[in-house]
């Protein structure tokens, strides 16, 4: 048998940690880091082999979760690894909507570079990590969650006691489902994606033919993304319907080629042979869960899996991880930190659950949409409010006053274009729900906030000294 790449194995059937963590990816081994950096006695479990790739994803990284791997010592790895993707540009039902995000470029680095950075620092600050090992079940005292019972790759079966057992172990997560773990929001997936890398052309992101270092397409109900990827390699994909999947089973790359083709400047790109296989994925069912419980914490997908047209599940994890770290180490008692931490998660994270269900969402959105992007395109400060939305700098269902709006529809009503009518009122009645969310979470986390000074939300501190 290879040797496991553990720092340390276990010795004994009855070791004790302060948390135990399920999933030793992005929002496990970035937890790790920084429970370990601030004092506690911590171990990583994921059955994977360590490091190693997490190949349902595509990895793009925004700038909020940039700024958490900075705080880890790990943003000039990461710059080292990917090119930074400057420029976008939406190509959204016909607007055409430029951003420059240079004081705050996205990344796609490969998921064995970035878990495997996020495993080394949390294990140099002092967490283990047993690879190979699996969770097998929860152990339980007196109603509250206590330890794990696992599994390691020889065979052997341990228990291991801890005050904390996190499930950080992704979207089908095995704790959420031993803990019962309510789902709290939730809907069924419309969209399964389809892509693979292509070395970069040359000019990407800053030539005639290539303006942009990110794209994301929309055409009915056709979407496309292309982005530029660690080793210069462009990430090409789509995002068909469900109903649409059969063939995309049958025959990837062409069925792949043939969507992308609706999209001129990638055509020649995908017409050259990838440099690896195809992947596909056909998502199940995005949703909220409770993420805390007596003795139990679920961070990252365990908790919230938000529609991957978002490009958010990597940043949400490690903004998790940041935030529960600064709540269980804040000198708080446990309960009482756990549920601050809930409400401040569901705070951050809805605006861009619900920003992800609209932008995918199947139907004839597309009028409305295009007026409002090229308004957006031909002003300045609109722009930068709407490229704030990824980072969480603006609330996508606060960006416009409803009466700007309402102004513009009139006016695209009247040149011809009725059928915004209908889609105005249609989108009002979804930002007014969204908002009455989103307004009920905000005041959970404000009685809760008040008499902890300067816990969670102080938003600047880093998650551990
Ligand atoms: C098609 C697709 C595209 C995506 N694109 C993007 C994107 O562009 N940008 C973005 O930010 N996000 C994207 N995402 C989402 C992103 O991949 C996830 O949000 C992210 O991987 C969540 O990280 P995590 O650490 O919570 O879980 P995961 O990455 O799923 O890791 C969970 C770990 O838990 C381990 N584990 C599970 N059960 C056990 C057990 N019983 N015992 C021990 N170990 C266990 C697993 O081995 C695994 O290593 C995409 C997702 C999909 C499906």
């Amino acid at each position: 048998m290879a040797e496991p790449c553990t720092r340390h194995e276990p010795g004994s059937m009855q070791q004790r940690y302060d948390a135990v963590i399920v999933g030793a990816r992005c929002a496990g081994a970035s937890l790790a880091a920084c429970l370990a950096r601030g004092g506690m006695k911590v171990l990583m479990v994921d059955k994977a082999r360590m490091p190693s790739d997490q190949v349902l994803s595509t990895n793009t990284l925004h700038a909020t979760g940039v700024s958490v791997l900075d705080e880890l010592g790990l943003g000039r790895r990461l710059r080292e690894l990917c090119p930074a993707m400057n420029s976008m540009r939406y190509d959204w039902f016909g607007a055409i909507v430029d951003l420059d995000i240079r004081d705050r470029p996205e990344y796609c680095p490969r998921r064995y570079a970035l878990d495997g950075l996020l495993q080394d620092v949390a294990t140099d600050s002092g967490a283990e990590l047993w690879d190979r090992t699996k969770v097998t079940g929860l152990v339980t005292h007196g109603g509250k969650v206590s330890g794990v019972f696992l599994t390691r790759e020889d065979g052997s079966a341990h228990q291991v006691q801890a005050d904390l057992v996190v499930g950080a172990d992704g979207r089908a997560s095995r704790v959420a489902q031993w803990v019962g773990s309510e789902e709290l929001l939730g809907y069924a997936a419309p969209r399964g994606m389809y892509w693979s890398y292509w070395p970069a052309p040359d000019g990407w992101g800053s030539s005639n033919n290539f303006p942009a270092g990110m794209y994301l397409f929309r055409k009915g109900d056709h979407i496309c993304v292309a982005f530029h990827a660690q080793d210069d390699q462009v990430l090409i994909g789509t995002l068909p319907l469900n109903q649409e999947i059969e063939p995309f089973r049958q025959r990837p790359l062409e069925s792949l080629r043939r969507r992308v083709m609706n999209v001129p400047m990638l055509a020649d790109i995908v017409s050259q042979a990838p440099s690896e296989p195809v992947r596909g994925y056909l998502a199940q069912r995005y949703f909220v869960r409770r993420p805390v419980g007596p003795g139990w914490l679920l961070v990252g997908d365990a908790g919230i899996h938000k529609d991957f047209v978002s490009g958010d599940g990597i940043s949400e994890a490690l903004l998790q991880a940041k935030s529960a770290a600064q709540c269980l180490l804040n000198g708080a008692p446990r309960e009482r930190a756990l549920e601050l931490w809930w409400r401040h998660r569901d705070v951050e994270a809805l605006p861009l659950f619900f920003h992800g269900q609209d932008i995918a969402e199947p139907g004839k959105r597309g009028t409305l949409d295009r007026l409002v992007l090229s308004r957006v395109a031909a002003d300045p400060a609109l722009k930068r409010r709407f490229a704030g939305t990824l980072i969480r700098q603006s609330n996508p269902y606060e960006m416009l006053k409803p009466s700007t709006a309402a102004g513009w529809v009139l006016s695209a009503a009247l040149r011809g274009e009725p059928q915004v009518l209908g889609e105005f009122l249609s989108r009002g009645k979804r930002i007014s729900t969204v908002r009455r969310e989103l307004a009920k979470r905000q005041a959970l986390l404000d009685a809760l906030r008040e008499p902890l000074q300067g816990g969670v939300g102080a938003k600047q501190n880093p998650a551990a000294a």
